[in-house]
């Protein structure tokens, strides 16, 4: 399972400290070999997390990046190459709050191509809005992310794919559990390569009810994840 946390735009090199609870915490945890954790904190902690992360089982990625694989006048960004340099392992694309700002399906399949070439992971997230739920039109939604998304993406096999309904996230609203396994079934029929997750207000008290959804490889939480604890109970809660 993975458990993938995305810091958004909060933390500071104090931060850091709090990773020491949750290392300590995975030399205890006896299911620790069939678990996964990325952190994915924003750009300025990546090296500083990196290297204290280097002799840990825990990997470090980043939450966005320019879609031009070489250097270039792009003033403000990143690309893969330097996220890479600097110990990302992986970066999330296509993340709903940057699509709100104008990413687009093909911009994002531009990202995957050049996060690929420079040989990041890459945790690709597709999901529909309030609007398009209540229009019902998910799984139409669903499948134009995914087909634009990955259009002519070699090594898909290193693309995990998280399912967050844009009106989950950050709204403590869940799917019910038949919704959910049924959308994760249908990416996973359009995705056979892909390991698939799930996003959006995962929390310790609801990880109860989405653990049962069978067919889920791992999750994307945000606020969960800022503290140690919090992120702690529901790796814990997933296997109680
Ligand atoms: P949330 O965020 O867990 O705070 O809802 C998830 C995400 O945006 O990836």
């Amino acid at each position: 399972m993975y458990f993938i946390a995305n810091w958004k735009m909060f933390g500071g090199l104090n931060s850091l400290n709090s990773i020491n609870i949750v290392l300590k915490f995975l030399k205890k945890f006896k299911k620790n070999k069939l678990i996964k954790i990325i952190y994915c904190p924003p750009n300025t902690l990546i090296e500083s997390m990196s290297k204290k992360l280097k002799n840990s089982r825990i990997d470090v990625g980043a939450q966005n990046c320019h879609e031009e694989e070489n250097y270039g006048a792009f003033t403000g960004s990143i690309n893969s190459i330097m996220l890479k340099s600097v110990g990302a392992k992986y970066v999330i694309l296509g993340h709903s709050e940057n699509r709100k700002s104008g990413e687009t399906d093909k911009l994002i399949n531009s990202k995957i191509k050049s996060a690929l070439k420079a040989n990041l992971r890459v945790i690709f997230c597709i999901g529909e809005t309030l609007k398009e739920k209540r229009k019902k039109i998910t799984k139409r939604v669903l499948a134009k992310q995914i087909k634009i998304g990955l259009q002519k993406v070699k090594r898909k096999e290193r693309v995990l794919i998280a399912y967050e309904p844009v009106w989950s996230i950050g709204t403590g609203l869940i799917p019910k559990s038949g919704d959910l396994l049924k959308i994760i079934k249908f990416i996973r029929e359009k995705t056979k390569k892909n390991k698939v997750l799930y996003g959006g207000s995962v929390n310790s008290k609801n990880i109860s009810e989405l653990k049962n959804v069978f067919n889920i490889d791992g999750f994307l939480i945000g606020g969960a994840s800022q503290e140690a604890k919090k992120f702690i109970d529901i790796i814990k809660k997933t296997y109680s």
